[in-house]
């Protein structure tokens, strides 16, 4: 499982670090040898939410890596003393100046090789006075024929997209509770070296 490599003790200063198994715990942490303090390291929560004008859905085209270029959602990491929901609202108006009414939670995917939460809302666009925050090169309206599936930017937005529009037809929105695995290798690159 791959860990943000501590290089610094943050209580104390040393670099005396050692990646071990502490007493009584299960898994390896960053353990000051200086000081004792044990490091531990959790997941990052990516809020966001899909805002939606009169059945199109509001899609921001990246100006920031990764992924520059590409479509998403407005989401990003929630902030310490944030709520969901203001997590969501803040993201939304940072990188498309829209204002929403945020609603219910829609999809939780866990994605445990990268140690993120992705937690997408459901959300009603107030106005269409939006344009491209400073994260942002382009900012549109986009109804189900129109989505670029083949130019989004993580495949967490292609699946809460996906299962939007199919709850859609059937007229409701339950929670959808997912797991993103690491993608396997393509089928002409497996085997290759
Ligand atoms: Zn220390």
């Amino acid at each position: 499982m791959p860990v943000d490599a501590l290089k610094f003790c943050s209580h104390c200063g040393s670099d005396r670090l050692a990646f071990r198994v502490p007493d009584g715990d299960m898994l390896p942490r960053f353990v000051c040898a200086a000081c004792g303090t044990i490091h531990y390291q959790n997941p990052k929560v990516v809020v966001g939410c899909l805002p939606v004008w009169q059945g199109q859905v509001l899609l921001c085209k990246r100006a920031i890596e990764p992924r520059h270029g590409l479509w998403t959602l407005p989401a990003g990491f929630l902030e310490n003393g944030e709520s969901l929901p203001d997590g969501a609202m803040r993201e939304t108006l940072e990188e498309a100046n829209a204002r929403v009414r945020i609603d219910a939670l829609y999809t939780v995917i866990s994605l445990p090789q990268i140690n993120q939460i992705y937690m997408m809302f459901r959300a009603e666009l107030l106005d269409v006075g939006f344009g491209p925050g400073a994260e942002s090169l382009d900012v549109r309206l986009y109804d189900e024929a129109d989505i670029p599936w083949e130019a989004l930017a993580f495949r967490t937005i292609g699946r809460t997209l996906r299962n939007w529009f199919l709850d859609r037809k059937q007229g409701a929105f339950p929670l959808r509770l997912s797991t993103l695995e690491r993608r396997p290798p393509p089928p002409d690159l497996a085997g290759a070296g």
